[in-house]
This record gives C-alpha cells, structure tokens and sequence, in this order.
C-alpha cells in the first residue's frame, strides 16, 4: 500500500499535486475563482472553441430535451436507455464525419478505452503516435495488443516499425489530427498510403478537430480528403460542439461490431437526453454555419500574428491550440501566476500529462475572445517571458 500522506507530499514538493479550484463562469469567456471572485480573467483554457456551450440552440434544444425525456436516460443503450435521439444524433455525425454510421458513448475516455480494445487483442498490433492522449494510451493498454509507439508525427519512424513489427494479425495504426497539448496536425494523407500498404486499419482521434477543420466542420480527415481511409474517426462532443459525451464513426458492419463489443458502449448508461439533444444542436449548426468556424480561424491567425510581432519567434503552429514552451513545471507555474495577474486564465500543462522538460502553457482560442482579448493575452504572454516589441 503506498504511503498517501508521503506520496501526496513528495507530489507536492515536485511542484506536481494536482487539485481542483471551481470556476465560475460569468459568460462569454470570462471566469472568476472560488476565493478570489473580484478579478475577472479571459479563459485561455476552454476547448469550448466555437463557444457553442452558451449558444442558445443548444441550450434550447436541451431543455426541450429535459422537460419531454426527464433529466437522465435510465438504462444502458442496450436495456431500456435507447431514445430516438441518440439515433438521430448519430445519423447526423455519421453523415458530418463522412462514414455510413456512428455510435455514441459517454466520453471520450470511453469511446477510446472502450473502441480499441473490441478491435485488437492479444494476438494483434497497435502502432501509437508516442504524444497520443491518455485515453488511447489506455485502450491500448487494455487491448492486450502488442503496443509499438512510434515518435510524435514521424511517419519514416512508423513505416521503419510496421516494417519490422506488422506481424499477421489485425494492425491498428492510431493517432490524432491535432493534438491536444502540441496543437500539430498529424500528416493524415501519407498515413493513409501507409495503412493501405501495410494493410492496418487507421483509427483517428479528431477531438480537437470536429467543427474547427474541414469545410462542413467535419474535421482535418475531411479537410485533408482522406474519411474514406479512415476506419475509425473518433471525436468528442465535449469541445468544439460545446456539449458532452463523443462518438465514433466507420463503416455499418464496423459500427454494428462495436455495438456489440466495446464493453464502455454496453456496461454504460446512454447518454441523458439533454446531453444528446444539445450534441444534436450542436452537430446542426456546424454544418449549416460555417461562419462560426471562419470567425475562430480568424480570431487565430490574428493572436499569432500579434505574438510574432511582438518578436515571439518559435513556430505556434497550425490550430486554435497554441503551446507556449516553458521548459520546467516550477517555471510553468510561476509563468501562469503572472499572467493571471494581468486577467489572463492558461493552464500550465506539466509531466507526466507532457513529456520531462516541456512544461508549457497551453492557450487555446475560442469564438469567445474579442480582439481586445486578444491583444491583453499576446501582451501578458510577451511580458512573461521577456520579449516585448513592437
Ligand atoms: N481524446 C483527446 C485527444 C482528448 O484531448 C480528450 C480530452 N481531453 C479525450 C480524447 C477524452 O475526451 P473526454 O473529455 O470526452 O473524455
């Protein structure tokens, strides 16, 4: 038994203790802390990127929801839990994710530990993006595959691996299109030849994707032409489409098997029907107002613009997430206190979430900010770290 007391206070000496400080949202991107509500800070911390969470579609469409179907679903999917809407809702993804069927589960945690280990097992293989988020490592893990993680976004390294490593069981290559910490964008259209010559099947995690890329908001495998390639898109209802719960999609007979298979889809309560109405909503109004995507891309290019000038000179790379390296948790930290000190709410991401030695900040733009906003961010960043022009 691990000594809790010792643990917890070696974590905290480290710099590495977790915990948990509510918010309080005052709306439109702007939150204050329990303790300390008299300063009011712009979130930079929100995958709420379309700022649909408050968008009033969705909050409509739930309380329609609550008042005819009661605040929770009852049963899992396969009991008695099953409503019209989680079929309507999954038509609707089928159809913005390209693919002929989806099938929803409670999060992406779930929909990750829960797809990967109903396609491989013990007798299979798993190649990895090494910067892959913790749920799929997990699903992995779970699988009982053999895991061969490959380095972030290095396809030569990949086809090095599936060279040796393939074997004649089922292969599955998974990887994200953007990534949640480094905001890069995996090179989709070579990895799809890949997968064909190595005859794997691609699974793509396009959690931070869905609604940001693709002209119908269907994500980088739509931007990138490549859906067809893809035999699993999984996403997440809990970002961009402002709501909670994600889903995956692929082929019928790929769906029906999950259905069947992925114990966190069968062994889980469906989703509560406020939660599946508001996805609903919310898969709608990506499609139907792509203006809501071109405004968040332009809110974008204008943070790094102003980061540039300011004489910030590493790459910010190509998404709404935007790392600020730091190096160390410490200094990471210490870099988020000052900038809340100018109104400026960013989470430090620290080990073991990144790599040792890429503590950083991680920024993420949303619909909500105004270019005021904006500009206070790109300033306090500058400030930070000692690089002020312009
Ligand atoms: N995949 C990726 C890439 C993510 O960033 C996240 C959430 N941070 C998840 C899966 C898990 O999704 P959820 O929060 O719905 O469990």
């Amino acid at each position: 038994m691990v000594d809790l007391k010792n643990w917890l206070n070696q974590q905290r000496g480290k710099g590495m203790l977790r915990s948990l400080r509510p918010v309080i949202r005052r709306g439109k991107g702007r939150l204050t802390l329990a303790g300390d509500e008299t300063q009011e800070l712009l979130d930079f911390s929100s995958n709420d990127y379309l700022a649909l969470a408050e968008h009033p579609a969705l909050i409509a469409a739930a309380q329609e929801a609550l008042r005819r179907f009661g605040a929770g679903s009852g049963a899992a999917r396969l009991m008695s839990g099953d409503l019209a809407l989680h079929h309507e809702l999954e038509e609707a993804v089928a159809c913005l994710k390209g693919k002929e069927a989806a099938l929803t589960f409670g999060s992406g945690y779930m929909a990750n530990t829960g797809a990967i280990p109903a396609l491989v097992g013990r007798h299979d293989c798993i190649f990895s993006d090494r910067l892959n988020h913790a749920s799929i490592h997990d699903g992995c893990r779970l699988s009982g595959a053999r895991l061969v993680r490959f380095r972030h976004n290095d396809l030569n390294h990949l086809e090095e691996l599936l060279k040796e490593k393939r074997g004649v069981g089922t292969a599955l290559i998974v990887v994200e299109s953007i990534y949640s910490m480094d905001g890069d964008r995996c090179p989709l259209r070579e990895l799809a030849q890949l997968k064909e010559r190595f005859g794997c099947l691609l699974m793509v995690d396009e959690a931070h994707a869905t609604g940001v890329f693709g002209l119908q908001g269907g994500g980088v495998i739509e931007e990138d032409g490549v859906s067809g390639a893809v035999d699993l898109a999984m996403g997440t209802f809990g970002k961009a489409l402002g709501s909670y719960g994600a889903y995956v999609a692929g082929n019928r007979e790929m769906i029906e098997y999950l259905l069947n298979r992925a114990r966190s889809f069968i062994f889980s309560t469906a989703l509560p029907p406020a939660v599946a109405a508001a996805s609903l909503a919310a898969v709608r109004l990506i499609g139907q107002e792509p203006a809501l995507r071109q405004e968040l891309h332009e809110k974008i290019a204008y943070f790094k613009a102003l980061l540039h000038k300011g004489g910030y000179n590493a790459d910010l790379g190509p998404s709404q997430i935007i790392p600020i390296l730091v190096g160390e948790s410490g200094a990471a930290l210490n870099k988020a206190e000052l900038l809340k000190k100018q109104g400026i709410f960013a989470t430090a991401i620290r080990p073991p979430t990144v790599p040792n030695g890429t503590a950083r900040l991680r920024f993420s733009i949303t619909r909500h900010h105004s270019p005021a906003d904006l500009a206070q961010a790109a300033k306090a960043i500058l400030e930070s770290l000692g690089i002020e022009r312009g």
